[in-house]
């Protein structure tokens, strides 16, 4: 499973970027994931729970962040959802000219310790 691998290397960053701190327990993840990032945010949440336990992360919970799949028109510089990577028209002057401004983000945001 995907994200699984991803759990086990968010948990890694995390202790890592914690190293030099103390702390005694680790609270809360924040993980931003774009919604075109490829990732089910579910999945995640479901292996980190299958995961925790037994770790330095079984009083921790994962909070994820849906960053939207935004594109911007380059014609009239509209700001848009999309909807699929397939069909890429700006709603208001249908120009298929654009830039993708989010949506493939996965990073880990912020990391609350005791
Ligand atoms: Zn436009």
């Amino acid at each position: 499973m995907h994200e699984l691998s991803i759990v086990q290397n968010v948990m890694q960053i995390v202790l890592e970027n914690l190293k030099e701190k103390e702390y005694e327990t680790i609270l809360e993840i924040n993980l931003k994931v774009g919604e075109f990032s490829g990732v089910v945010s579910e999945a995640l949440q479901f292996s980190f729970e299958a995961i925790k336990e037994d770790t330095e992360f079984s009083a921790c919970s994962l909070n994820i962040d849906i960053i939207p799949f935004l594109a911007e028109c380059q014609e009239c510089k509209k700001q848009y959802n999309i909807e699929s990577e397939f069909f890429l028209i700006c709603p208001s002057c249908k120009s298929q000219e654009y830039k993708i401004l989010s949506g493939r983000e996965l990073y880990v945001d912020s990391v609350e310790v005791d």
